[in-house]
């Protein structure tokens, strides 16, 4: 499994692909690539643990998960990263840039945490619609003034330090539930 998600781009693959690919169904527990649980989440309850947050700590809810979600996606990438060298050797960025769209995919195809695209150029950029926690703030008749995807700004930058072993500077600079056809996502690296 391992070597699928670093040997070619997954981006054209099914979503029935990616899940006979990559998640292994035993005993009612899904587990990415074999060892990872997973389980499925309400998108309303995302939005409303982010809600109830912001009422306790106030803005301090964003800097609280974007923290959580950059520093698990960054033990990911790391994760990646060892055990791709250990294998096949140094890591160099085009690899490390297709597996980090690989990633993304899956994130979107067997995760559902909406349909992702990715330009790679000068700078990473991640556009998303429908993603689990805009969608979630839509389904509840909130409209918030400021971006509000935390989780998937955090795991993806996060993700690509770990992967790229550099760092970056990263963005959500438009956001569904705020309005906008769709969330976008920038990440650049810091010289
Ligand atoms: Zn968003």
């Amino acid at each position: 499994m391992f070597d699928i998600l670093v040997s070619k781009d997954l981006s054209e693959m099914s979503e029935e692909e990616l899940d006979s690919s990559f998640i292994v169904h035993e005993d009612g527990v899904k587990n990415f690539l074999g060892r990872i649980p997973l389980g499925c989440i309400y998108a309303t309850f995302l939005a409303g643990l982010y809600i109830e947050m912001e009422k306790i700590v106030g803005r301090a809810a964003k800097g609280l998960i974007l923290n959580a979600s950059k520093n698990r996606g960054k033990i990911a990438g790391n994760a990646i990263r060892r055990r791709y060298e250990k294998k096949f050797g140094k890591m160099d960025e085009e690899k490390a840039r297709m597996i980090a769209k690989n990633m993304i995919t899956i994130w979107g195809k067997c995760f559902g945490w909406g349909k992702i695209k990715c330009e790679c150029g000068d700078s990473f950029r991640v556009i998303v619609k429908d993603s689990l926690e805009a969608i979630g703030f839509i389904k509840l008749k909130e409209k918030p003034s400021h971006p509000v995807c935390w989780m998937l700004l955090g795991y993806t930058w996060g993700l690509l330090e770990g992967l790229f072993a550099k760092k970056f500077r990263g963005e959500e600079i438009k956001c569904q539930a705020t309005g906008d056809d769709a969330c976008e996502f920038v990440f650049q690296t810091v010289e």
